[in-house]
């Protein structure tokens, strides 16, 4: 059975989400607040729902220390609708996420799809490492290490497989579609903005110390390329 954290501090929503859950599998761990998810330790956790407001703080404040103590898919429940606030979920790393209320098919969708793409990530080899290079960035298939130049960038792991798909086929046109459902795992036309904002958060993390525009250029009405054209 696997192991999901529950961040949410309404008793009956997190009652409601941990029986649902259990009943397809899953086994819920439920804590109410930032401190209490801190708290806990991740090594049997497959995936956190975070709630977006909790009695201590706001969820995406804690999710870059919930990624250093162990790179996990998080999704984000809110219940507000503002794409500003859900922008804002995306800029702390959130990889998903859902507004109240929502439906538990959704939600148990959403979840199923975060553990594939999880689960289909490549496993370390004991081969020699394996490196893409473009220009200044260099990304190990490996490690799962990222550096522009010298620097260490910290991505979450839907920018990591967007960024891998565009090194391996450098200079290719990937419409919005073909990404979204190669890294994001969805077979649904809605989710464009929601990789256009997981575009937008890897640009600016991989474009640290470039001055001469951007290395995944926008194709205008089809998607995105890295690089100059094929
Ligand atoms: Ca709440």
């Amino acid at each position: 059975m696997k192991n999901i954290l529950l961040v949410e501090d309404e008793k009956g929503i997190a009652r409601m989400i941990a029986v649902q859950l259990n009943l397809v599998g899953f086994h819920v761990i439920t804590v109410s607040d930032l401190a209490g998810a801190l708290a806990t330790d991740l090594s049997d956790i497959e995936l956190i729902i975070l709630d977006w407001m909790l009695p201590d703080g706001c969820g995406p404040e804690i999710i870059p220390r919930l990624r250093q103590k162990k790179e996990l898919p998080i999704l984000m429940l809110t219940a507000r609708s503002e794409l500003v606030d859900k922008l804002t979920g995306f800029e702390a790393g959130a990889d998903d996420y859902l507004t109240k209320p929502f439906d538990m098919m959704e939600l148990i969708a959403r979840i199923k799809a975060l553990l594939r793409r999880q689960s289909t990530a490549p496993a370390p080899s004991a081969e020699s490492d394996r490196v893409l290079r473009f220009e200044t960035l260099t990304l190990n298939t490996d490690t799962r290490r990222v550096c522009v130049g010298d620097q260490t960038v910290n991505l979450t792991p839907t920018e990591f497989k967007i960024l891998k798909l565009l090194m391996e086929h450098t200079g290719k046109v990937f419409s919005r579609d073909e990404l979204i459902h190669s890294v994001l795992g969805y077979d649904y036309e809605g989710y464009g903005r929601t990789l256009d904002s997981h575009i937008a958060r890897l640009r600016n993390k991989i474009n640290c110390d470039d001055s001469t525009g951007h290395y995944i250029k926008t194709v205008f009405g089809v998607g995105y390329r890295l690089g100059d054209e094929a």
